[in-house]
């Protein structure tokens, strides 16, 4: 999960939803704070976690 911060402030982003907001992310700037990899995170925009599963 990306916390990407915009300009209506900080929104942690999920990977699928990143390509959906790519326009939007170029458009308005939006700069990465950090990225962490966190199941508890959920996704502002579809409310998942993180799907990444490492074993
Ligand atoms: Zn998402």
């Amino acid at each position: 999960m990306k916390l990407f911060v915009t300009p209506k402030g900080d929104r942690w982003i999920c990977s699928e939803c990143e390509k959906d907001f790519a326009e939007t992310i170029t458009e308005q700037s939006w700069r990465v704070a950090f990225t962490k990899i966190d199941p508890m995170l959920r996704c502002s925009e579809c409310k998942q976690g993180d799907i990444e599963i490492f074993d």
